[in-house]
């Protein structure tokens, strides 16, 4: 079992990392001061099929009042009626303000549970339970968000849990394309900050089918301990936290222009990355290792170009309309060295003419 803190100005709380850790769920909460009242379950119905059970038998033996609120699975349920319906369960179970929410789930489940903890009553505390990989970077930092049909996380907060409890068990059912996606997240968090750790992700990681469990391990605590290191030092995205969005410039508009749940929010990142490491070695005239990365990167699966159907001028459209960018000037973040993130603002023209380039 590992333990990660992660130190903001609202709250300095752990994320615990292991194998079966919720047979333990008892002592963290008291490790962590929560005696709550009574405890909300807010699960997805994929997540409820493969783990009630289980999750079940542990919360029995801790003797709180407890109750599941199960919504269906995927990105449709980060919306006003879900969060509505989960408010409703709150209010007629009686929640009071020392109750608990526990997200179980991946990165939807935690967005909406969060969000709906920092809003019930003003605010009660809650704790991250993720399943996925991508979950990793979700569950940590206290983005909670739902979305409005005019824009994804449109409606959230930094609210932070009271614990993170990453329980490697859950992610033995998660099917492979989940694993790449979330795998995106662990490479991002590599070349943002830890060249050494991107050398060893490429010399270790040759497929993502059967992972061994320590890999797994060793990059769910690097890619945590990142992330919490960002997070600690600048919670509200005023610096340095901009640096998460490496790969997602381009990410996030190849997801809106293809349409959401058409590529995985990992694949998207990828291809970002790529495309973000070519503009890196154009500014600042240097090689980062594109060509290694992006060989890297087919073998293990993930695309690495942009599909024909979708135009340059539509993405340099998403770019410029992206909540990050101001003036109307596309933001990226791009890398002076692996390891040393840099903001720069372009124009237009010039990412229009470099996304060519690259395109070829
Ligand atoms: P998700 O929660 O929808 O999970 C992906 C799919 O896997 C779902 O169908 C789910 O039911 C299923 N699943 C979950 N656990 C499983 C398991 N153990 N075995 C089998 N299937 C399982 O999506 P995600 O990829 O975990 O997260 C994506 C969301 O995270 C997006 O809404 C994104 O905006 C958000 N996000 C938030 C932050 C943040 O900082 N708050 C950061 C990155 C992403
Ligand atoms: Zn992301």
């Amino acid at each position: 079992m590992k333990e990660i803190k992660v130190q903001t100005t609202s709250r300095t709380y752990p994320v615990i990392i292991g194998k079966n850790l919720i047979s333990h769920l008892s002592n963290i909460l008291s490790n962590i001061e929560l005696a709550p009242t009574k405890m909300m379950v807010i699960t997805d119905e994929t997540v409820s099929t493969l783990f009630r059970d289980r999750f079940e038998r542990e919360l029995k033996t801790i003797g709180i009042d407890y109750f599941f609120h199960v919504v269906p699975s995927g990105e449709k349920s980060k919306s006003f009626e879900t969060y509505y319906e989960c408010m409703t369960a709150a209010l007629t179970n009686h929640l009071d303000r020392r109750s608990l929410m526990i997200a179980f789930g991946g990165g939807v489940i935690g967005d909406l549970t969060g969000f709906i903890a920092a809003t019930y009553m003003r605010g009660i505390p809650f704790l991250q339970i993720p399943t996925t990989l991508l979950a990793h970077d979700s569950a940590v930092g206290g983005k909670v968000a739902i979305n409005h049909p005019l824009g994804k996380n449109m409606i959230g907060a930094f609210y932070q849990p009271h614990a993170v409890i990453y329980d490697i068990q859950f992610l033995e059912t998660l099917p492979i394309d989940e694993i790449r996606s979330g795998f995106a997240e662990v490479v991002k968090h590599g070349l943002i900050k830890d060249p050494l750790f991107v050398d060893w992700l490429v010399q270790h990681v040759h497929h993502l089918q059967q992972l061994k469990e320590e890999q797994l391990l060793t990059f769910i605590e690097k890619g945590i301990t990142i992330k919490a290191e960002i997070v600690s030092e600048d919670e509200k995205e005023l610096g340095t936290r901009a640096f998460l969005n490496f790969g997602h410039t381009l990410g996030h508009a190849l997801e809106a222009a293809l349409g959401y749940g058409r590529i995985s929010h990992g694949d998207a990142v990828a291809i970002g990355m790529l495309f973000a490491l070519y503009v890196s070695n154009q500014t600042f005239g240097i090689d980062l290792g594109y060509e290694r990365m992006k060989e890297w990167f087919q073998k293990i699966g993930f695309p690495t170009s942009v599909h024909s159907s979708i135009s340059s001028e539509q993405l340099c459209e998403r770019m410029k309309n992206d909540k990050k960018s101001v003036n109307n000037e596309i933001r990226m973040v791009l890398l002076e060295n692996i390891g040393t993130p840099k903001l720069v603002n372009f124009d237009e023209k010039t990412i229009y003419s470099l996304l060519q380039q690259w395109r070829g």
